[in-house]
């Protein structure tokens, strides 16, 4: 058996554990397989072992895999979850299905705006730096209700939830700590009236943990594809 494929059985068993200790049905975790510095024939492995949903952290990485894989591109969802640079969007736009970074209102303004009409509405999720590291991208928890309001009306777009990269932590306890956070700040902006059902959280590290606080995307790259040089 490749490994590729063993180890999505492994991550997908992982999932379903996870699940069953949140008491939580396994449909309702999507696993999103981090392909960033592998190769469009990882991608072509991970599709043919069933899966369909795919990260890029580099636009201009993404959209070559995005070319080179234009014969499967009906059956997969691409999914950008790297930094967006204003002067970037438009092909992003026109070629990714999600975007899981958006950390200011000017960025999606433009995404809005460059969405091809045939296309379906681009779906996003508001990047949060819920650990609060100087050094991570995303909007501070405070920030983010003023801008989810704001993105929620743009209308090429489809605000679906919050995405966040916590600093790591040894024990599940402690895992679990801003992954709660971030469910409790979507909870807070469907309770003033945003219906969002995306929180895009866990990684090959701490997806156990996510799963517990509501993870409904993990983005899972080490875990599938072996460690990135
Ligand atoms: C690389 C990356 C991942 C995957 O991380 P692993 O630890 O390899 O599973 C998930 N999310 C983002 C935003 C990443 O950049």
């Amino acid at each position: 058996m490749s490994t590729i494929l063993s180890n999505i059985q492994q991550v997908r068993a992982r999932i379903a554990r996870a699940c069953d200790a949140a008491k939580r049905p396994v449909q309702s975790v999507t696993l999103l397989c981090v392909s960033k510095t592998f190769g469009s024939d990882a991608v072509r492995e991970a599709h043919a072992a069933g899966e369909r949903c795919f990260g890029e952290n580099y636009v201009q990485e993404g959209l070559a895999k995005i070319d080179a894989l234009a014969d499967l591109r009906a059956a997969l969802e691409w999914h950008l979850i790297g930094p967006l640079q204003s002067n970037k969007t438009r092909m992003v736009a026109e070629q990714f299905d999600w975007v899981h970074s958006v950390e200011r209102l000017k960025v999606a303004q433009r995404l809005s705006e460059q969405r091809p009409p045939m296309l379906a509405p681009l779906q996003v999720c508001l990047q949060v730096n819920i650990s609060g590291e100087a050094s991570k991208s995303g909007l501070a928890p405070h920030e983010v209700a003023e801008v989810a309001q704001a993105v929620a009306r743009l209308p090429r777009l489809r605000l679906r939830g919050l995405m966040a990269i916590p600093e790591p932590a040894g024990e599940l306890e402690a895992q679990r700590r801003p992954h709660r956070a971030l469910r409790e700040l979507l909870e807070g902006l469907n309770a003033q009236g945003l219906a969002l059902d995306t929180l895009s959280m866990g990684m090959s590290a701490d997806l156990e943990a996510a799963i517990l606080e509501g993870a409904t995307i993990v983005r899972v790259g080490t875990a599938i594809f072996g460690s990135r040089r």
